[in-house]
């Protein structure tokens, strides 16, 4: 007989990704990626983050709230298998999950505290912009490393087959805008993944393709297997 808990978001996360397309499959493979941990009023107090800062790295255990929705299935095609091979869903890190719940492994860059209150700035995290954050653990290397693990059907970090390459348009948004520490090296990072669904790779596409990364529309076309950042933009928040 299973039994429900009932449990609740401790934070949310602050991330530069705004939507869910484009972003890295796994954490630390955008590292310039800057996200803030912000805690729920009953868990943002200094003690909770005391001696946090001792750590490099931190577990993040998350909801995939954006879609829990849409249920879960118990085979999946994970992109990894081309999208083609049916698995268990037990076995790969698929977000159509029972219970929906997702963890990642990211860089802890700051402790902030301020006013007594505490906020968490982190690195290479792989969540939409407002995910719920259900749990904080710190990365114990002794135990977490497994020198010995076999990576199944996920044995090395996907390619990053795409040069990307920033038009003179781009570049001169970049350098006449204050963006975020690392924002260049995030649009890179992003991009060279190729975020486009997989039925274009290899594929000649004059389309034009966009993502919201912090508060900037970034739009670029693949040109024979290089990606031109096209054109930047700042969004009006205020609209
Ligand atoms: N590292 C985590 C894990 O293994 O549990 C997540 C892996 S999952 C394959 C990563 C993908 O989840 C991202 O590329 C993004 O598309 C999606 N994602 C991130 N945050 C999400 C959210 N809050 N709701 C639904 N999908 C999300």
């Amino acid at each position: 007989m299973s039994k429900s808990t009932l449990i609740s978001p401790i934070g949310h996360i602050k991330s530069p990704f705004k939507q869910k397309f484009a972003i890295p499959r796994q954490p630390r493979l955008a590292t310039a990626a800057l996200a803030i941990i912000e805690l729920e009023d009953d868990y943002n107090h200094p003690d909770l983050v005391r001696d946090l800062e001792q750590f490099s790295h931190l577990w993040l255990i998350f909801s995939f709230h954006q879609n829990i929705q849409q249920g879960w299935t118990p085979l999946v095609r994970p992109p990894r298998l081309g999208g083609n091979k049916k698995t268990g869903v037990f076995a790969t890190r698929a977000t159509f999950r029972p219970n929906g719940l997702g963890m990642s492994a990211v860089k802890l860059e700051q402790v902030i505290v301020d006013n007594n209150k505490a906020s968490i700035q982190i690195s290479g995290a792989d969540l939409v912009d407002g995910t719920p954050i259900f749990d904080i653990k710190p990365y114990v290397p002794y135990s977490d490393i497994i020198n010995e693990a076999d990576g199944g059907f996920a044995q090395e970090a996907p390619l990053t087959p795409m040069v990307v390459e920033f038009s003179a348009q781009a570049q001169t948004f970049l350098d006449s805008v204050s963006t975020p520490t690392d924002f260049k090296q995030l649009i890179e990072q992003v991009l060279a993944q190729d975020p486009r669904p997989a039925y274009k790779k290899n594929k000649a596409d004059d389309k034009e393709y966009a993502v919201e990364l912090y508060q900037f529309d970034v739009r670029w076309r693949v040109i024979e297997n290089r990606t031109i950042v096209t054109n930047i933009t700042l969004i009006d928040t205020d609209i």
